[in-house]
């Protein structure tokens, strides 16, 4: 089971678009630019036309598979939204039953609402949806105070954690200590790390994604360090990294485990 989103993350699946913003880490919402740059609400959700994609059936049957996502994809969902943004309340259970068809492939996502998981998840959640990973974003301590306790407390079968982008040192060592899986190892499992792109973005201090992959390490958790964001301060110096560059710029730091 792959519960970390780094590449090849195989196929998107938007099923519903705009959002509200919950914390200081949407402060520059990518969704949020775009929308605006175009004249558009990004607080209104609406459902997308792709929906429905992973239970799309090909109308040729001389295709391999049944469906236009082919089996044993890895599926990113809700890349423009929040899954469980309260305004997708209404078209959740739908999306629930299409992943639940659809086990065949894995699906991916990430929220800032934690605190609505456990009372939007399916009937027959556990070993039926052992296929689907809810991770959670985390930006500062603050937030790792505030959602951390909520989300480990989930019946989950993957706990991955986003700190994305990270605005100050995050401590993540009392959760790791604190909640623990019946064979003794920490409940989170995957960590990623990256700082904020765009052109207000907030700096990154790489001593910070440092401090983290530490944390992982000593603990067996595996970390990801996704991307430097467009300013990140090395050792006090400050860098403008080019967009192009600040995917591939992280990979070189070695972090990753
Ligand atoms: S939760 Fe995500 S999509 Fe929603 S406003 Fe925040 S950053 Fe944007």
């Amino acid at each position: 089971m792959n519960i970390d989103p780094r590449p090849p993350m195989t196929l998107n699946w938007n099923l519903w678009h705009g959002c509200t913003k919950a914390s200081t880490g949407c402060l520059h919402c990518y969704m949020y630019r775009r929308d605006e740059a175009i004249g558009k609400d990004p607080s209104v959700v609406y459902k997308t036309d792709s929906f429905d994609l992973p239970v799309k059936r090909l109308r040729s049957g001389k295709y391999k598979g049944l469906y236009k996502i082919p089996k044993g994809s890895h599926i990113f969902t809700c890349f423009s939204s929040d899954f469980f943004h309260p305004d997708a309340d209404k078209w959740r259970d739908e999306a629930w039953d299409m992943m639940h068809e659809r086990s065949d492939c894995t699906f991916f996502m990430i929220t800032k609402r934690p605190q609505r998981i456990a009372d939007h998840l399916p009937a027959g959640w556990g070993d039926e949806f052992s296929h689907v990973t809810i991770a959670v974003t985390c930006e500062n301590q603050d937030m790792v105070d505030a959602r951390l306790p909520v989300y480990l407390s989930l019946p989950l079968y993957h706990h991955a954690v986003m700190v994305e982008p990270i605005l100050s040192s995050v401590n993540l060592q009392p959760y790791i200590e604190k909640y623990r899986s019946s064979d003794g190892s920490p409940v989170i499992k995957h960590v990623s790390a990256g700082g904020e792109s765009g052109r207000d973005a907030r700096v990154c201090d790489y001593a910070w994604v440092e401090d983290l992959h530490g944390q992982c390490v000593e603990n067996g958790i595996s970390f990801y360090y996704h991307q430097t964001g467009a300013k990140l301060i090395k050792d006090g110096k400050l860098y403008n990294i080019p967009r192009p560059l600040q995917h591939s710029q992280a990979h070189q730091a070695g972090l990753d485990t």
